[in-house]
């Protein structure tokens, strides 16, 4: 049973979350509210990843994080690796976000004209990726990736868009495509409510597969070709050497636009993001997640030559009415600045640790795991084989994922549990090496160590 807080945990304030953890294992609040939940919202939640139904349970409630620590409406607490599925690069309720949000909301919430924030956030993302000479903000991911793609085809006049099996790009229609038998086939409907016709539109290829990719771009007249530039939707599954130039060159030959979808990466696994990293420039780049701060903001952004086409400079019809919003620019803007050589030095030293504490603690239960890292990003694959792409992702044993996650769970450690309609993800994102002892206590077969104190330290701060 767990033991509930005396103070209610969402009135804690800042820097108060104790760092001794509860007994784990019940959760009565968190089954209330699920409750009261399933009557009003669809599953009971707001997105379906937060079901936690890919590893076998029910959501657990939260009232408040800080730093990388978050506790939940029991009072328990957990190391976050999820860390709100990206933005929080900076962990929860930094004190320097906080300040530029109350400040800027503090001045009004939306205006629905220009600000003057929104031009210094677009000089900081034109800095850090000088691929985005120009760049237009939406409200997320999704409309990011659907606006970009409009754009991709408006600029090429041609409509087939390539994915790659295993990537996600939002919830855009012609997206939510699910490959066929062939090795590059043109998508079928992922779910009810999308057109064959949207379908169609995506070619679908595996990743890292040079020759079906060939194949692909020889065989269809492509606006875009699409790909997260480092996958972490299937896993983190990175581009073997040569895969993301292929992609280039091969954009390059067929005057299809290379689009890269950096939602995840981009300031991530790098200043620059994965572009910088590898080296390998797109046409385009998709935005989200960190570039809103922790707030609901993304971006997609190019050449000028590009998104001069971008109404009201040009004829590409796209808007919103809270893009740009003052408040997530702000704190989209404290973000970023505090994201400097030390801070990415300090991410991939920490996800290293973990990374390696993982393997360490897999050898030693006698487990052969796949464990994959980036900077800021980790996911243990419970296969004995390499992974690759989404075929040999699925082939993971992912009830001892589902066993791993709850057992981390138990010793406090929050991991990212998640699964897409026929997709389940095998994902645990580095937040904090101190999460590495807990994380070595969740191999054992048996017992319920608990773990002692919480040396709990996010990505850049704490
Ligand atoms: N692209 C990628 C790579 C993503 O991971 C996501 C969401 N996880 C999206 C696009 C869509 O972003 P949003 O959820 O903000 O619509």
């Amino acid at each position: 049973m767990s033991a509930t807080s005396a103070r209610d945990p969402g009135e804690s304030p800042p820097g108060q979350i104790s760092q001794v953890n509860r007994p784990l294992g019940d959760w009565p609040r968190s089954r209330e509210l699920y409750g009261r939940a399933l009557e009003l919202l669809p599953g009971g939640v707001n997105s379906p990843v937060r079901a936690m139904r890919a590893i076998g349970r029910d959501p657990i409630f939260i009232a408040s994080g800080y730093g990388a620590t978050i506790r939940d409406v029991d009072g328990n607490e957990y190391v976050d690796w999820v860390c709100s599925w990206g933005p929080l690069i900076l962990g929860h309720a930094h004190p320097a976000v906080l300040e530029a949000v109350a400040a800027a909301a503090a001045r009004g919430t939306t205006f629905g004209a220009p600000t003057a924030g929104e031009v210094e956030l677009a000089e900081a993302v034109s800095e850090r990726i000088p691929s985005v000479q120009m760049l237009r903000m939406t409200s997320s991911g999704t409309e990011a990736t659907m606006s970009t793609i409009r754009l991709a085809r408006a600029a090429t006049g041609r409509e087939l868009v390539l994915k790659f099996s295993g990537a996600y790009h939002g919830h855009v229609d012609g997206l939510l495509a699910e490959a066929g038998s062939g090795l590059a086939t043109q998508g079928i409907p992922a779910s009810p409510g999308v057109t064959e016709a949207a379908a169609r539109a995506t070619v679908i290829v595996p990743w890292n597969d040079a020759e079906a990719f060939g194949e692909a771009t020889e065989r269809h007249q492509l606006a875009a070709i699409l790909a997260e530039p480092v996958p972490a939707n299937m896993g983190l599954v990175p581009a073997e050497p040569g895969f993301l130039e292929l992609l280039r060159e091969r954009a390059d030959q067929t005057g299809a636009l290379l689009v890269f979808d950096e939602v995840i990466s981009g300031f991530r696994v790098g200043r620059g993001g994965a572009q910088e990293l590898y080296g390998v420039l797109p046409d385009l780049t998709i935005m989200g997640k960190i570039v809103g701060g922790g707030l609901p903001a993304a971006a997609y952004g190019g050449s000028r030559e590009l998104m001069t086409r971008i109404a009201p400079a040009g004829d590409v019809y796209q808007a919103g009415t809270l893009s740009g919003n003052p408040v997530a620019v702000a704190a989209a803007l404290a973000t970023l600045g505090r994201l400097d050589g030390a801070a990415y030095e300090r991410l991939a030293a920490t996800t290293d640790a973990l990374a390696q504490g993982m393997r360490g603690a897999a050898l030693a239960a006698g487990r052969e795991v796949q464990v994959h890292s980036l900077p800021g990003l980790m996911t243990v694959f419970f296969s004995e084989r390499p992974v690759r792409n989404y075929a040999d992702a699925q082939t993971c044993d992912l009830d001892a994922y589902g066993r791993w996650c709850r057992r981390l769970l138990e010793l406090g450690v929050y991991p990212a549990g998640r699964s897409r309609r026929r997709l389940r993800r095998i994902k645990a994102r580095a937040a904090s090496a101190g999460a590495r002892d807990r994380g070595r206590r969740s191999w054992r077969p048996v017992g319920h160590g608990r773990p002692g104190t919480n040396p709990s330290m996010s990505c850049c701060w704490r």
